[in-house]
Formats: C-alpha cells, sequence, structure tokens
C-alpha cells in the first residue's frame, strides 16, 4: 500500500510546521556515545531484531555535526560531563536528547561523588527513559514519545507563545494511555 493509493487524487494540504516536523521526526541520526552498560541495549535497538532503520535513524553518525539526536547510555561521570557538553554543543539545531537508563536519569545506585546525579545537570534532556537496564523495546517506546513531542513542536516565537497561551498538552501514544490517570 503506497502513498498514492491514501491520495488518489495527488493533493495532500498540511500546515508547514507540521510538513516540517514530519520530516525531522523521521530522519533522527543518532550520536555514536555509549557511556557504559545501556549502550549494550542501545545498539542491539540498532541491529535487525529491533531495526531502528524503519525509523530512518539506524546510521548512528560519528560525528556530532551530522546527528541531532543524542542517546545518553550510561552513567556519567563528573570527567565525561564537559566531554558530553561539547558534543552536544557540537550538534546542529535543532537537537534533542533521551536519558536512556536510571543512571543517565538521575545517577540510579551510584549515589556518589563521581558520578552526576542525573544528564539535566549538563544538558537539557527531552526524554527521560527507566530501567536499569532499559531493554531495546522501552528505548523504542521512548523514541515514539520523542516523535510525538517532535511532532507538536511549534515552528516560531509566535507558534510557541499561541501553544504555552492555549495551554496545549501534546497528546499521549498508546503505550503512555495504559498509564494514565482516569
Ligand atoms: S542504568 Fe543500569 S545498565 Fe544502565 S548504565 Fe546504569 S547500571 Fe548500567
Amino acid at each position: 500500500m503506497g502513498l498514492e493509493e491514501k491520495l488518489p487524487n495527488g493533493v495532500l494540504l498540511a500546515s508547514v510546521e507540521k510538513l516540517v516536523n514530519w520530516t525531522r521526526k523521521s530522519s533522527l541520526w543518532p550520536a555514536t556515545f555509549g557511556l557504559a552498560c545501556c549502550a549494550i541495549e542501545m545498539m542491539t535497538s540498532g541491529g535487525p531484531r529491533y531495526d531502528l532503520a524503519r525509523f530512518g535513524m539506524e546510521v548512528f553518525r560519528a560525528s556530532p555535526r551530522q546527528a541531532d539526536l543524542m542517546i545518553v547510555a550510561g552513567r556519567v561521570s563528573n570527567k565525561m560531563a564537559p566531554v558530553l557538553r561539547q558534543i552536544y554543543d557540537q550538534m546542529p539545531e535543532p537537537r534533542w536528547v533521551i536519558a536512556m537508563g536510571v543512571c543517565a536519569s538521575s545517577g540510579g545506585m551510584f549515589n556518589n561523588y563521581a558520578i552526576v546525579q542525573g544528564v539535566d545537570h549538563v544538558v537539557p534532556v527531552d526524554m527521560y527513559l527507566p530501567g536499569c537496564p532499559p531493554r531495546p523495546e522501552m528505548l523504542i517506546d521512548a523514541i515514539l514519545k520523542l516523535h510525538a513531542k517532535i511532532m507538536d513542536e511549534p515552528l516560531g516565537d509566535t507558534r510557541k507563545a499561541l501553544q504555552l497561551e492555549s495551554g496545549y498538552r501534546t497528546p499521549m501514544i498508546p503505550s503512555s494511555e495504559r498509564f494514565a490517570k482516569k
């Protein structure tokens, strides 16, 4: 079933915002960046069994200048934090960050002087993914939630102000609805 079957007259109407966001979410390129055990699960997600390629993102980029998604897979040591920040700064806008696993999200069980207690002390985080380690399915779920967030990103300051004013919130994807309070 191709696009032409959905559009028998060959006409598609959409806002520029939706089209831009659709192209952005359909071509996320992650930076090659693994810090600890969670990175093994991240690498597995790129393999044939989990097939990140279906989201157009199987190519993990060796250069941050060609990446727009940073998956922080593992604990961040204080020594590594400035390096992580430098890689983030070298990524072009717009860029997104997933904190993968409890260590990246909050320091996890490493409540000590050597580990950053949450990578959001170093870079802004768009999606927190719990678990130790989160399985590839969980990472894919976080990526789908990030897709939903990207699809709703306002284009420009005026649209952003309007969205804030209206109190609009991104609708939940089905896997979140299951756990939402009724
Ligand atoms: S969350 Fe668990 S698997 Fe991931 S880096 Fe921390 S200890 Fe390793």
